[in-house]
């Protein structure tokens, strides 16, 4: 009841959002006076809650509410709005597909059909008949050459390409999926609810750790519509386990008339076990094994764009590009430049060289080395008085929820601050631009070699000095 007098007078002392906008146009920038306006507001509403929120007097004592300190603040919204939100990210975290740094960076090759594409582009316009394309067309052929499968199509994420790979094939109806297999990948991706967004009834079988074919054949009835395998990208099942095997599955469905579906999650093209990493199914050998429709990811393992990949036999696939939810999900140009050019290096490129996911995650350890060595005396001669620099053997991860088991042995150059605390610090290198992330690791900041480009070395070195 009291406290309203000192309320109030805080409250009228607040500058007028018209002395704010002046005072920001004093230097006679060339801001629009709309913009001007609406952050003289937002400035003035925030003092305002900040007033209101207070239960006593002394908790305003240190308001800035002067109209020279609100212009400062109305000039520091300005920089923020001005600096781009999406900027570029020097990844030294030693996980290879970041899904927070937007997993795969493309092929050099890939970003330059980007680019091409940006512009009018023969998207859905066939050049020879001058009639009316697929958006797909593009990828399709170079997709069932390089995998076997009969047909493809492509969606905006893998996430979309279950969703309308199951809503195409089971709506109504019931798909058998094993226990062991109800895969959360990252937040939102759950079978369930996938499952339950694409209108199909999930049916369980088996148990988490073991799961036979036998369980399938029971649970199988004329309400089933598909067998759903979905690979357990981000986790192992260890020890006492069994899973029914794709040839048993696929002869199962086939001899009920129905299809069997495998989410695969990272779409691996080649087999990367002679490089240390865990064996992974490889997707020809899914199609070979008699998977009808395969999905999987396109900025995974496959080292492409962010898009969702539906392979598989002909029939299934002509019905799924059919579906009217295929408007909602469909990418891009820029998309399908990108992944149109990766196809290309895996076909008549040099994958391990040129598309830098594989390049990353086959580096061998004594290039690792060297190139630690050589960043981390580049480092001392640049910041060595305020800098503790030493180089390490760690272990990188593949990340986007692939390989869960592989350690990936590599050498990082480890930094320490002699002045400031390395949080402090980091926050410093990663809000700069460009932005640099590591690991944090106790008080050392650790820069793996494995993600940060050889090109970017150079960078490195100046965002740490
Ligand atoms: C990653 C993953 C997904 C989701 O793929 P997005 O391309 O991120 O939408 C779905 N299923 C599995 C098994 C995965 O590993």
């Amino acid at each position: 009841m009291m406290d309203t007098g000192w309320r109030q007078k805080y409250l009228r002392n607040i500058p007028a959002v018209d002395k704010l906008v002046a005072g920001c146009q004093a230097d006679g920038n060339a801001y629009p006076h709309a913009l001007l306006v609406r952050l003289a507001q937002e400035a003035a509403e925030s003092l305002r809650r900040q007033i209101m929120a207070a239960e006593r007097e002394e908790e305003l004592k240190d308001i800035k509410i002067s109209p020279q300190e609100m212009i400062q603040q109305v000039q520091g919204r300005l920089r923020q709005l001005e600096q781009p939100s999406l900027r570029r990210v020097i990844n030294a975290t030693g996980t290879v597909l970041h899904t927070n740094l937007g997993r795969a960076p493309l092929a050099r090759q890939a970003a330059a059909a980007a680019k091409q594409a940006s512009g009018y582009c023969n998207l859905e316009l066939e050049l020879k008949s001058g009639k009316r394309g697929l958006r797909y067309s593009h990828v399709e052929r170079l997709l069932t050459i390089l995998t076997g499968a009969e047909a493809a199509c492509v969606v905006n994420n893998n996430a979309a390409a279950v969703l309308l790979a199951l809503n195409t094939l089971a709506a109504g109806k019931k798909v058998l999926v094993s226990r062991g297999e109800l895969v959360e990948i990252g937040g939102s991706f759950r079978v369930p609810e996938v499952m339950a967004a694409g209108g199909a009834q999930l049916v369980e079988v088996g148990t988490t750790n073991k799961t036979h074919i036998a369980d399938y054949r029971q649970a199988l009835d004329e309400d089933t519509a598909l067998l759903l395998k979905v690979h357990t990208s981000n986790y192992r099942i260890v020890g006492f386990t069994a899973s029914a095997g794709i040839a048993e599955l696929a002869e199962l469905a086939s001899a009920h008339g129905i299809p069997l579906m495998e989410d695969l999650g990272s779409g691996l093209l080649l087999d990367l076990s002679p490089f240390g990493m865990e064996r992974e199914p490889l997707v020809f050998e899914r199609i070979a094994a008699g998977v009808d429709v395969l999905t999987l990811s396109g900025d995974k393992l496959l080292g492409g764009p962010q898009a969702g990949i539906i392979l598989g036999k002909r029939k299934y696939l002509d019905r799924i590009k059919k579906n009217q939810l295929m408007r909602a999900l469909r990418p891009d140009k820029i998309t399908l430049a990108a992944l149109e050019a990766t196809l290309r290096i895996y076909l008549f490129g040099n994958p391990l060289q040129e598309i830098p996911v594989l390049y990353m995650l086959t580096a061998s350890l004594a290039e690792l080395e060297r190139r630690a060595l050589r960043l981390a005396a580049a480092v001392r001669e640049k910041a060595g008085e305020r800098l503790d620099v030493e180089v390490r053997q760690d272990v990188s991860v593949v990340g986007g929820g692939a390989m869960p088991l592989t350690d990936l042995p590599t050498f990082v150059v480890a930094v320490r601050p002699k002045e400031l605390p390395v949080s402090e610090w980091a926050f410093g290198l990663r809000t700069g631009n460009p932005s640099l992330v590591g690991r944090l690791q106790e008080d050392w900041l650790l820069l793996d070699l494995r993600t940060i480009a050889e090109s970017e070395e150079e960078e490195v070195v100046l965002c740490l000095s």
